[in-house]
Order: C-alpha cells, then sequence, then structure tokens
C-alpha cells in the first residue's frame, strides 16, 4: 500500500505560478487567456516535490465572480494542471473579504483537507501577497514569501523570503531532507 502524504504545499497562483501583470506597481490577474504565462522550469520541481508533498494551488479570482466568463478560468487551470503535478486546485470567486473561502480564510483549504491527514505545521503556503502570508498563518503553515516588489506592504512577517517560485521550492525540498536527516540520527 502506498503511504498516505502528510504535508501539503498550498501555492498561491498568480505571481507564482503564471506571471501577474502588474499596473503601477500593483499585480493585477490575467483576466484574459493570452495573458495567461506559466513560469519557466518549474515542471521537474513540482514532479519532485509531489513525491513527499500534496500540491494545491489556492487563489482568489473575484474579477470571475460573474459566471458568464470562469470558462476562461477553467482554460487556464487546465493548462496549469497539463503543465505542472497538481493535486487540486482550489479557486474562490467571492468579491466580499468576509466569505470564509476566499484567503487569507481557510474555509476552501478545510474543505479539501477534511478526511486527510496533513501535518498543517510541517507544510508550506508560498505567495507573493499579505493574503497568502496571513493564510499561512491562520493554517498554521510555514510560509514562504516570494518578493515580486510590489507597491504594497504585508502584514505578517513570512518564515522565508524569496525570489523566485523556484526558490521557494528549493527551500521546501531542502527543509525535507533535514527533516530526514535529523530522523535518521
Ligand atoms: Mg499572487
Amino acid at each position: 500500500m502506498v503511504k498516505s502524504k502528510t504535508k501539503a504545499v498550498f501555492f498561491d497562483r498568480d505571481g507564482v505560478l503564471n506571471k501577474s501583470l502588474v499596473i503601477k506597481g500593483k499585480p493585477k490577474a490575467p483576466t484574459k487567456f493570452k495573458d495567461f504565462k506559466i513560469y519557466k522550469n518549474l515542471d521537474k520541481l513540482f514532479i519532485r516535490l509531489n513525491k513527499t508533498h500534496l500540491i494545491y494551488v489556492v487563489t482568489n479570482q473575484p474579477d470571475f465572480y460573474n459566471k458568464k466568463k470562469r470558462y476562461l478560468v477553467n482554460k487556464m487551470h487546465d493548462k496549469l494542471k497539463k503543465k505542472l503535478k497538481i493535486d487540486k486546485i482550489l479557486c474562490c470567486y467571492d468579491i466580499s473579504d468576509k466569505s470564509k473561502f476566499k484567503k487569507p480564510n481557510i474555509g476552501l483549504v478545510k474543505k479539501v483537507l477534511k478526511n486527510k491527514k496533513i501535518k498543517l505545521n510541517q507544510s508550506f503556503v508560498v505567495g507573493d501577497r499579505w493574503r497568502d502570508i496571513d493564510l499561512a498563518h491562520n493554517l498554521n503553515c510555514k510560509s514562504i514569501l516570494i518578493d515580486r516588489k510590489y507597491k504594497e506592504k504585508i502584514n505578517k512577517k513570512p518564515d522565508y523570503v524569496c525570489t523566485s517560485t523556484i526558490q521557494a521550492i528549493n527551500i521546501i525540498l531542502k527543509n525535507e531532507q533535514n527533516t530526514l536527516i535529523s530522523s535518521q540520527k
């Protein structure tokens, strides 16, 4: 029997897996399929990471609150899943911050982890904005901020700061290696 995974990585989408459009220093999620560009050289790292971690994408897409154009989000997510080894994409379309499903609230994540034995304090959130770091805090996960030099502040201090998704994944892989070594001692 395959041993089920006990760790997860929750990736933000825009600015982490695909490029955000940056307008006046602020990131903006792509709303057109042609603007949905996935960062290069992540595929092999995802395969490695998925050997030890469940991989989720957690994303807010309030621009698609109106259902008419959601086929575009589906198209984007099909492209993403084809390219990267992802277990599940959790997408919230709600506009109001009061929604328990909208990041940094943890409703979507809790729902998907219901029957899984994930150790959240050994899991990671990787993101480029305050909502991601706050999500990590609310879940009691470790956080990695990818600093894209936006003109906006973060709320809580992240556990790690780096400048690319490749670096972020390498931090997690190294962490995993260190845990392995210390458990063998
Ligand atoms: Mg983002």
